[in-house]
């Protein structure tokens, strides 16, 4: 990664994406933040990267990555502040578990409107002011996307969708922009403590147990 890339991550005010930033920002690289509730978290790491950059002001975008109009905002922002964007980042992600046969339309909605919409939306936006110039697009997928569980179908839905949206858009936008995917198996972040319970000692053995890094 050369040091002058433009880099958006979408839902950077916590968990992964903060860490995304911050380590990208660590090595010189330009990093707009986005989140769409999470203002505290969002400006704490505001605060951690600001003396990594070479701009005095980071974009700080709350910006829900379902909302088109809202989404072209956040480009043109990051576009105006930084005069270039390079790579993005398809990050922004939710769990709203419930079985299948209780499962709301809201619930669905939510899930797979921010993992798979949001995707499209954000990758269309970005594409036309990447200019083709070596662009970069990554979707942040989850290793159990090709695996069934009871009370996640939105989410794996969601997830899965995003695996094929990938290999669609590396064909579509080849040779300009590569566009991959990355899918993580469990990361300690907030989110998955608590709502893995995995604050109870036993839960979090089980689970490493089952990872052949052991952590
Ligand atoms: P997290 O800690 O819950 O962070 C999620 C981020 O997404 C937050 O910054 C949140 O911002 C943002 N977000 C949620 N809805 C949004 C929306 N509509 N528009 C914009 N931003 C939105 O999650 P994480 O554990 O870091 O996971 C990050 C990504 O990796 C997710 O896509 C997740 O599915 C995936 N993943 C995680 C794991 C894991 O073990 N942690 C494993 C596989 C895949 P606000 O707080 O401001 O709403």
């Amino acid at each position: 990664m050369t040091e002058s890339r433009v880099i958006l991550v979408t839902g950077s005010s916590r968990g992964i994406g903060a860490g995304l930033v911050a380590g990208f920002a660590r090595k010189g690289c330009r990093a707009a933040i986005n989140y769409a509730k999470s203002e505290e978290e969002a400006n704490r790491l505001y605060g951690e990267i600001v003396g990594f950059t070479d701009s005095d002001e980071v974009p700080l975008v709350r910006t829900d990555v379902s909302v088109r109009a809202d989404v072209r905002d956040m480009f043109d922002r990051v576009v105006a502040n930084f005069g270039r964007i390079d790579v993005l980042i398809n990050n922004a992600g939710i769990n709203r578990d419930g079985p299948f046969l209780e499962m709301s339309d809201k619930q669905w909605r939510r899930v797979v409107d921010t993992i798979l919409t949001g995707t499209f939306i954000c990758s269309q936006e970005f594409v036309p002011r990447s200019k083709g110039e070596n662009g970069c697009i990554i979707n942040i997928s989850a290793s159990t996307a090709i695996r069934a569980r009871k009370n996640g179908c939105n989410y794996r839905s969601a997830k899965a969708g995003v695996i094929n949206l990938t290999r669609c858009l590396a064909l579509e936008l080849a040779p300009e922009i590569r566009v991959n995917c990355i899918t993580p198996g469990f990361i300690e972040t907030e989110e998955v403590m608590t709502r893995c319970s995995l604050c109870n000692p036993e839960n979090l053995t089980a689970l490493i147990n089952t990872i052949p890094m052991g952590r």
